[in-house]
């Protein structure tokens, strides 16, 4: 398939783009010397740049989004006649298509009965904060307002997420940092010899994990702590899969402190690793469920920050004018953010695509061990469907971190090749190294094994 777009003069699209446009998280100095990279047009799961150049998309549009992948036309047409009919009105009153993509969204998580809906990831994780804070005041005499989170983690942008960021790459030189967020030490079995656990594996470590969470509880006092968040598998600190043993250990301390769990959902959400969300793979009641990336594929702006029947009634004390959560977000009340969200669910629901990330992970997963055989720089893979990792290592016995240059080396060969495939992120030895895979979850087998033969190319290239 080629790009049908027309760029009637490039040049100048790349002009404005380097005098006026501030990319995020980008070092801007090499673009003096060498152009910003334009992306053009997408369709299924391939991309092409202002230079024409096509790229196989294996990160689904760079952090995990693009879901049922690019030029979904039924979307388009759905946001397009929702802004036609109503563009908006305030998230104080109701929409036609957030009444019914809430509806949906809730049949597909028992338990949990009302959405909250904002723009970002970042925006329905600090309405969950707000909402805990709240309770706090409201129901504990204002004790029960540390919200826990965990190393390696990442919650998003805001000053407030990134106070319960867990990735010191991202925070350092952005504080000083909201109050009472404290941190919980991740779980990474891999790397379980680094938290003195180097004798346990499996549930054992999983259990471990998870009481070294308790233990802060106990050092903190459980009266003082209202919420634990944590991503069901850990996005950018390294695509992190939990052991055995380690979600219901977690649960059962929640329940034992009276701590609300807090899930974050925003790259697991809505299908990523073959179950609607993350956490339903390990049996979790949550009393928070967060997402924002998957939820409308990139088409419109939509998160949602999802709770449970008993959160929403603490907050309907009428005698208390200050009772009800008096939050607001402008556009988290548009209502074409529902509308393509709808037509996303029902995307991946005629087209099976849940049962088809669950078999292509598998066929990822299969690929990335066979690589491993072959390249000793693979020291471990991870994953959950069409959410893979792989760590690279310049020793495998020490688990020595590959270096970041060369790391970074591997997923700039890939695009060479015309491959897009990710890195954890950056700075911080040790969770810097690993290759990062989420293709939308439109994946094919071809699609899989061209992904992987890049890899296999790359890495013999760059490590020999
Ligand atoms: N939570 C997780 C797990 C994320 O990976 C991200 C973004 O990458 C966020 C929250 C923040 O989402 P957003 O960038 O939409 O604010």
């Amino acid at each position: 398939m080629n790009a049908s777009f027309q760029i009637n003069d490039p040049r100048a699209a790349i002009e404005a783009d380097r005098a006026h446009v501030w990319h995020h998280m980008v070092q801007h100095k090499p673009f003096e010397s060498a152009d910003p990279r334009i992306m053009v047009e997408g369709r299924g799961m391939k991309l092409w740049d202002i230079t024409g150049k096509e790229h196989l998309d294996a990160v689904s549009g760079g952090v995990w989004t693009v879901n049922v992948g690019y030029g979904r036309e039924r979307i388009a047409d759905a946001v397009r006649d929702q802004l036609v009919r109503l563009n908006y009105f305030a998230g104080s009153a109701g929409s036609i298509p957030g009444a019914h993509f809430a509806q949906a969204l809730i049949a597909k998580m028992p338990g949990l009965s009302r959405v909250y809906y904002a723009n970002s990831g970042s925006e329905a994780n600090e309405k969950a904060f707000k909402m805990v804070r709240q309770i706090a005041h409201k129901h504990h005499g204002g004790r029960k307002s540390k919200i826990l989170y965990r190393d390696r983690d990442y919650h998003g942008t805001t000053l407030a997420c990134l106070s319960a960021g867990g990735q010191k790459e991202r925070n350092a030189q952005y504080g000083p940092f909201a109050p009472d967020f404290v941190e919980v030490p991740h779980c990474l079995e891999y790397r379980a010899f680094e938290q003195g656990h180097g004798d346990l594996s499996g549930a054992d470590y999983g259990r471990a994990a998870a009481d070294a969470i308790e233990a802060v509880i106990l050092r903190e006092g459980p009266d003082t702590v209202g919420a634990l968040c944590l991503e069901p598998v850990t996005a950018g600190g390294g695509v992190i899969t939990p052991p055995e043993g380690y979600w219901p250990r977690v649960q059962e301390i929640c329940r034992k402190y009276d701590i609300l769990l807090h899930i974050d959902e925003v790259v697991c959400g809505i299908g990523r690793t073959g179950t609607w969300f993350g956490y339903q793979h390990y049996g979790v009641e949550p009393d928070f469920v967060t997402m924002a990336k998957g939820v409308a594929s990139g088409y419109a702006a939509i998160s949602c920050c999802v709770t449970t029947e008993a959160v929403f009634e603490m907050f309907k004390d009428e005698s208390d004018p200050l009772g009800h959560f008096r939050d607001i977000s402008t556009f988290g009340g548009c209502t074409s953010g529902p509308a393509a969200a709808l037509e996303n669910m029902a995307i991946i629901e005629e087209e099976g695509l849940l049962e088809n990330t669950s078999r292509m992970g598998t066929r990822l997963m299969g690929n990335l061990h066979a690589l491993a055989e072959r390249h000793a720089v693979i020291g471990d893979v991870r994953g959950k469907g069409l959410f893979c990792g792989a760590e690279l290592v310049s020793d495998r016995d020490a688990r020595t971190p590959a270096d970041e240059k060369r790391v970074q080396a591997v997923v700039a060969d890939c695009m060479a090749q015309g491959v897009i495939i990710g890195a954890s992120n950056r700075s911080v030895p040790g969770y810097n190294n690993t290759l990062c895979f989420s293709p939308a979850l439109i994946a094919t087998a071809d699609d899989i094994d061209r992904i992987t033969d890049a890899v296999d190319g790359a890495l013999g290239r760059v490590f020999g």
